[in-house]
């Protein structure tokens, strides 16, 4: 179960991976969650990292490529894993590549969360994170029983330095130019299926657990 789960910002792919994990059992490995930690962490990759991402820019291919090479290769992801958020650019679809094959691991599919471009501004901007745990609300969509706390842990929720409307203009130009073409890419590698982003939380995963189990 080596799943690739792509599509633009705030379609849902963090939301989705953790139920996948819960149905499933392999790990979930988002760049994104782990360039957030080192920045938290106050890391030279953090330093980098923050300013790409705070300008909703890609940090640079070798860098991600590094991270996303060592992580890999831990034990955990022989049984498979969830790759969130990474590849977004064609260089980094062809690194995935080699570093499948030196691990002698293939993709099983590749999902694409199909979200219009008018509903990401609004789900990213509402968005909500637990800051102990990483569970994610919205404030709209999917509110958690007591405002500003989550529901799993109690904890409070924060809001995304990069989830304003402004730096999603830039994220989701970034994604038209160098991750859209992804989708052609792996329909060539007759990896690809599409579900429909704009249904309700639970029917994305149902859909999503359908094509894994089909
Ligand atoms: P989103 O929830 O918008 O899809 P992520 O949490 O996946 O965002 O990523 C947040 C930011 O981290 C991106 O805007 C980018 O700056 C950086 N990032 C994450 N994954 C990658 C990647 N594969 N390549 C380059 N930059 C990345
Ligand atoms: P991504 O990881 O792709 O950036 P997230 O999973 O963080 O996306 O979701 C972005 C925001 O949209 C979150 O606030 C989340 O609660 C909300 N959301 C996720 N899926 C849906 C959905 N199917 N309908 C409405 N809102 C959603
Ligand atoms: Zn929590």
């Amino acid at each position: 179960m080596h799943i690739l789960l792509m599509g633009p910002p705030g379609a849902g792919k963090g939301t989705q991976a953790a139920e996948l994990v819960k149905e499933f059992g392999v790990p979930h490995i988002s760049t994104g969650d782990m360039f957030r930690a080192a920045v938290k962490e106050g890391t030279e990759l953090g330093k980098q990292a923050k300013a790409c991402m705070d300008a909703g820019k890609l940090v640079p291919d070798e860098v991600t490529i590094g991270i996303v090479r060592e992580r890999l290769a831990k034990d955990d992801c022989k049984k498979g894993f969830i790759l969130d958020g990474f590849p977004r650019t064609v260089e980094q679809a062809d690194a995935l590549k080699g570093i499948l094959e030196d691990l002698g691991l293939s993709l099983t599919r590749v999902l694409n969360i199909n979200v219009p471009a008018a509903d990401l501004i609004e789900r990213a901007v509402g968005r909500r994170i637990c800051k102990k745990c990483g569970a994610t609300y919205h404030v709209k969509f999917n509110p958690s029983k007591t405002e500003g706390t989550c529901d799993e842990c109690g904890s409070e929720l924060f809001q995304r330095a990069d989830d304003t409307e402004e730096t999603m203009k830039s994220r989701l130009s970034v994604y038209e130019d160098s991750t859209r073409p992804l989708i052609e890419y792996y329909q060539k590698a007759g990896l690809y299926t599409e579900v429909d982003g704009r249904q309700a939380i639970d029917k994305v995963t149902s859909d999503l657990v359908a094509v894994l189990k089909g």
